[in-house]
């Protein structure tokens, strides 16, 4: 298994795009950055994209691959949950802002859509993926992906701390964990469901008292206008906690 960072940002400019990652080349995890990061030939290989949330970071290329597969009068599998599907009917693919390429063209749409439910692992262009709840502002699943050969891969998406019912429905080899913010902000984590390096330390402490092991680390969501703070505070956790913790980029490949 091949996990690349797409996007590894909470904000987007030419050195840092939004939240997406690609498993082997099929299969996409959020489409902060799916379009910007990837050729057409790239995009047409793409068996299918999994949606964790609503929010406009990790959902923004949905409308732009819809064009992209339509003009190539092909189909792309896009999961998530209901409330993800309401939203995007509603104000992304609505015929208003931009064609609703869920019923366009007729017979053939260029999105077809498929419900998930937590809790509940599918079949997914030949991986078990597994959605969890996780902790964030609007209803947020996290993924759990495993390979034909037993790899996988967890990731948490946007979430807040207090994610010990989550750690215990995985078992990942490699986990994909959102930090966005400075340790200064962890009110502001805490109220809008999402982690600081400190806040990161003790949900990797809860996962290691849980599970036993820490599986290989990487953040992704970091604010790029706090980077340099946050990673060394990323290290000082990863210190603490006697491990690697390493920050997710643009790019980056990670090898299972
Ligand atoms: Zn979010
Ligand atoms: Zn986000």
């Amino acid at each position: 298994m091949e996990v690349t960072i797409l996007g590894a940002h909470n904000i987007e400019s030419r050195d840092t795009r939004c939240i997406s990652l690609l498993i082997d080349g099929v299969l996409a995890i959020d489409a902060g950055a799916l379009t910007s990061s990837l050729p057409f030939p790239a995009q047409q290989k793409l068996k299918a994209v999994l949606l964790t949330h609503q929010h406009y970071d990790h959902v923004r290329d949905i409308p732009a691959i819809g064009m992209n597969f339509y003009l190539h009068e092909n189909t792309i599998d896009i999961y998530s949950t209901r409330p993800v599907r309401e939203a995007l009917s509603a104000h992304l693919l609505n015929d208003a802002l931009y064609p609703n390429f869920m019923e366009k063209p007729p017979g053939k749409p260029a999105i077809r859509f498929n419900t998930v439910e937590t809790g509940r692992a599918e079949s997914i262009a030949g991986y078990t993926v597994l959605p969890v709840t996780v902790n964030h502002a609007v209803p947020t699943i996290g993924y759990q992906v495993t390979s034909a050969g037993g790899k996988k891969v967890f990731y948490t998406s946007d979430t807040g701390p207090g994610l010990d019912e989550c750690w215990g429905q995985i078992s990942p080899d490699l986990l994909i964990i959102e930090v966005t913010a400075l340790n200064k902000y962890n009110d502001f984590a805490r109220q809008s469901g999402h982690l600081t390096p400190a806040l990161l330390l003790q949900e990797l402490e809860s996962f290691r008292r849980l599970k036993g092991y820490l599986p290989k680390v990487v953040t992704v969501h970091m604010n790029p206008l706090d980077e340099k703070g946050i990673k060394a505070e990323i290290d000082a956790a990863a210190r603490a906690l006697n491990t690697k913790i390493r920050l997710g980029h643009e790019g980056m490949r990670i090898e299972l």
